[in-house]
């Protein structure tokens, strides 16, 4: 026998008895999106390689050794998206959608060559959220209230806000230096990859996952120190309108962030329930990220929601949504009842829009036909034989209580909706 062909390391299948719950959860996130005026954007999973290299930054985990990168047969470098913004500002800069603001959401798979662990795989899903032309806090504040919503239309305890400001370009610039200064004081306790960083992108040494590394960067100087006065300001009030809306968050100077493309604003929702991959959502300004592209001048911000951590962290906290069961499962026995079934189930879907009916295929005998009623978990099996048929009704069992009953077709959809 050939052997089987298994899917790639990291990449994973999502079953039929887990799908239900990630359609709901996109469904409740849609609505809530749909709530603030976000539309919903669909863009390429390849781009050109320039594209990500261009705006993600050449320093960092992702360009450096995170990417799916390949020639295509003409000999043209493409890279699977390992995050949406860059084809998200690509996309609004190639159609023209900068010239005014812009609300938008995108969700699918983003594909990263890390180790896979659990809540780290290559290929993942991310619902984004992006605004284009917002100067003020306000449009920062919105994204953030808008996430807690989202997690208050899920249920979901248990994640705490951390914001920080990254300052205007020239603010990380000075800080910048202040930083390798220190660093420099402590060479000999860098890792390898802090060594190579120190002098091409020092500030991402703050965003080590290593743990070895916590207590030099722990002690680190801190970029909220060295603000200029814009960035300061906008904080502040980012502050008050989170403190007016109740929304609770913690300082983090050390929160810089993967990308590089970020400035002033960045903000993380973690969790301490899902080991070390804590973070279930994480975004922030990116105002020259357009220009960087080449496009007009334009402010921009997101942020994205990884969905495995996400459903995984509704399922630690038993916050899971509900969701729909079968109504009914029809079994049919005998060839006027068989021949009967497809106008009887049919006619049910015109007059129940929605319901949700099971009819059985392939024939076989009652007990087999039951066996697959009760594994479909159905709330209903509807039983027809030729002896129902010519009498114009039908076997119901109600599958929790195993009590029996049989009505007339003309009752069936007046009993099914209820
Ligand atoms: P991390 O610090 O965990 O590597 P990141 O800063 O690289 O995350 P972002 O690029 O900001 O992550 O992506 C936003 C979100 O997408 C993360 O907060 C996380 O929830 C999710 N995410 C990122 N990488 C992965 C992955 N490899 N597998 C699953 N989810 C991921
Ligand atoms: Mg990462």
């Amino acid at each position: 026998m050939a052997e089987i062909i298994r899917s790639i390391r990291g990449m994973n299948d999502i079953l039929p008895e887990a799908t239900p719950y990630w359609q709901v959860i996109e469904t409740i996130l849609k609505d809530v999106l749909a709530g603030y005026g976000y539309q919903e954007i669909r863009f390429p999973i390849v781009e050109k390689t320039e594209l990500f290299k261009r705006s993600i930054g050449e320093v960092t985990d992702i360009v450096e050794k995170e990417m799916y990168t390949f020639e295509d047969r003409n000999g043209d470098s493409l890279t699977l998206r390992p995050e949406g913004t860059a084809g998200c500002v690509r996309a609004a800069m190639q159609n023209g959608l900068l010239n005014q603001t812009q609300r938008l959401w995108y969700m699918g798979p983003m594909f990263r060559h890390e180790r896979p662990q659990k809540g780290r795989y290559r290929q993942f899903h991310q619902i984004g959220v992006e605004a284009y032309g917002f100067n003020g806090p306000d449009i920062d504040a919105e994204m953030i209230m808008l996430t807690a919503r989202l997690w208050k239309a899920l249920g979901l305890k248990g994640v705490t806000l951390q914001i920080n400001s990254l300052g205007s370009t020239e603010a990380r610039l000075a800080y910048r230096e202040v930083l390798i200064a220190y660093f420099e004081q402590h060479q000999s306790e860098l890792d390898e990859d802090s060594q190579r960083r120190l002098h091409s992108n020092p500030l991402r040494i703050l965003d080590s996952k290593n743990p070895e590394m916590q207590a030099l960067n722990d002690a680190a100087p801190k970029l909220i120190d060295y603000l200029d006065e814009e960035s300061k300001q906008h904080f502040e009030q980012l502050c008050q309108i989170l403190d007016s809306v109740n929304i609770a968050y913690e300082i983090n100077p050390r929160l810089v962030r993967g990308l590089d493309y970020y400035g002033k604003t960045v903000f993380e929702w973690v969790t301490d329930q899902l080991g070390s991959q804590g973070t279930v959502c994480a975004g922030g300004r990116y105002d020259g990220l357009v220009a960087q592209l080449g496009g007009k001048e334009a402010t921009a911000i997101g942020f994205a929601i990884g969905l495995e951590r996400l459903v995984a962290l509704l399922e630690a906290t038993e916050a899971l949504p509900e969701i729909k069961q079968t109504d009914a499962y029809l079994v049919a026995v005998g060839e006027q009842a068989m021949a009967q079934a497809a106008l009887l189930t049919e006619r049910l879907r015109d007059e129940l829009p929605g319901i949700r009916l099971i009819s059985h295929c392939g024939g076989g005998s009652f007990k087999s036909q039951f066996k697959r009623a009760d594994r479909s978990g159905a709330r209903w099996t509807l039983i027809l034989g030729d002896e129902e048929v010519s009498n114009q009704t039908i076997g119901i069992k109600t599958m929790a209580t195993g009590e029996q009953q049989t009505i007339k077709w003309a009752e069936l959809p007046s009993f099914l909706s209820q």
